[in-house]
């Protein structure tokens, strides 16, 4: 399904900018969505994080709220900023993004993990390794010790002593097991899980869970199980052995942010947080954002790389409108101005002369 040209459909998405390199990456990308032409597409604006707190007083402040529920799909740029690190906790820009995912009940994350043809050289893996990589990792975001009860308490000996309490229900895996079947199709259609079901209970759980899914529901799919420290050592191994890797949300955590380094630049890395919800196309509400930060060592310089937020426009069209051509557009654009055309902002640049975040995007449109 996808949104129809017909009856005046609109197609709202909150863009929330934040901090840092956030509004310079936001802007290309929403001149990127401005050339596609899209019947009915409304992009609103809201302040969040650092520049939530410094305008209405709170990171999240509560319009912004109540547009990104009011939307189809929210795409977010960056928070945090070092002018708001002596906040108490509740004001720091960075809850923003955590009230976000609880308030809209984001809780599924995934992370496409492509080399671009041209950006080997800059892997911590050997070229000819890293050259074929094009894996999607799947995180469960709403579960795990993240969210259990957590403290501080005294032990008999005096000790203090911190606990975080781990814990998924079946429901909580069931879902995120559909998430993992959906996104692979359309791709290898290989599934690996990811768990530590050797010593955790919730691992035994999850396990056992996730092969009673795909027992019930799809017994012709490739699926394979991994524990995480074996699956961390092979992913800087070989991570063309993967497709599409499903995994609790510590676990996840850690493993996407190691393909960031595999992968070369978070400058490129996209991402799509989906919900429990529909939009009014009947589609998944989701969160879109790049993998990193607001980069303050760079923010204002007008070189950060904006593909990364660009390519979350992309993930934006296809998860949350069904757009699956203009989704692909973008990405070939993207693919083309970074590897034929040879642009390069100064994070993927590796001996080239880099461009600035302007140049680059208006690249990118040129070649949509
Ligand atoms: P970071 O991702 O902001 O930066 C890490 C490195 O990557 C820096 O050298 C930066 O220049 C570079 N980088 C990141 N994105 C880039 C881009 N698009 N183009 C070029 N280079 C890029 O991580 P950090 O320095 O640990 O954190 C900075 C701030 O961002 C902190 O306040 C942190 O809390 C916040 N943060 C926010 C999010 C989010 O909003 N989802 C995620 C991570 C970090």
């Amino acid at each position: 399904m996808g949104v129809s040209n017909e009856g005046g459909v609109s197609v709202k998405v909150a863009c929330l900018a934040g901090d840092g390199i956030g509004p310079e990456i936001m802007v290309e990308a929403k001149k990127v969505l401005d050339a596609l032409s899209l019947p009915g597409l409304v992009l609103w604006d809201a302040d969040v994080g650092g520049a939530g707190y410094k305008r209405h007083g709170h990171p999240l402040p509560d319009e912004t709220l109540q547009m990104a529920k009011a939307a189809d799909a929210v795409l977010f740029g960056a928070v945090g900023d070092p002018d708001c690190d002596a906040l108490e906790r509740h004001l720091r820009p960075e809850q923003a993004i955590l009230s976000l995912r609880r308030e809209l009940t984001l809780f599924a994350n995934l992370r496409p993990a492509t080399m671009f043809s041209g950006l080997e050289e800059m892997s911590a893996l050997r070229p000819e390794v890293a050259r074929a990589i094009d894996l999607l990792i799947v995180r469960e975001l709403n579960g795990d010790v993240y969210f259990g009860e957590k403290g501080m308490r005294t032990t008999d000996d005096g000790q203090r002593e911190g606990y975080d309490i781990m814990s998924y229900a079946e429901s909580e895996v069931r879902r995120i097991a559909h998430v993992a079947f959906r996104a692979a199709q359309g791709r290898a259609g290989k599934l690996c899980s990811v768990d530590k079901a050797n010593v955790l209970e919730t691992s035994v759980l999850w396990r056992k869970t996730v092969i009673e899914y795909f027992a019930k529901n799809h017994p012709d799919l490739e699926l394979s199980h991994m524990y995480v420290d074996n699956a961390a050592m092979q992913l800087a191994r070989d991570p063309n052995q993967f497709d599409v890797l499903f995994t609790e949300n510590m676990f996840g955590d850690i493993l996407s942010d190691e393909m960031a380094v595999i992968c070369g630049s978070l400058g490129m890395m996209s991402s799509a947080s989906l919900g429990t919800q529909q939009n009014s196309h009947d589609l998944p509400f989701g969160l879109f954002e790049p993998a990193g930060g607001t980069a303050p060592d760079i923010a204002g310089k007008g070189v950060a790389n904006p593909c990364a937020q660009i390519l979350s426009g992309a993930m934006m069209l296809r998860y949350s409108f069904g757009q699956l051509q203009l989704a692909s557009e973008i990405e070939n654009a993207v693919r083309k101005t970074v590897t034929i055309d040879g642009l390069r902002t100064g994070d993927i640049a590796f001996g080239c002369e880099p461009v600035g975040t302007v140049a680059m995007a208006d690249a990118i449109i040129a070649n949509l």
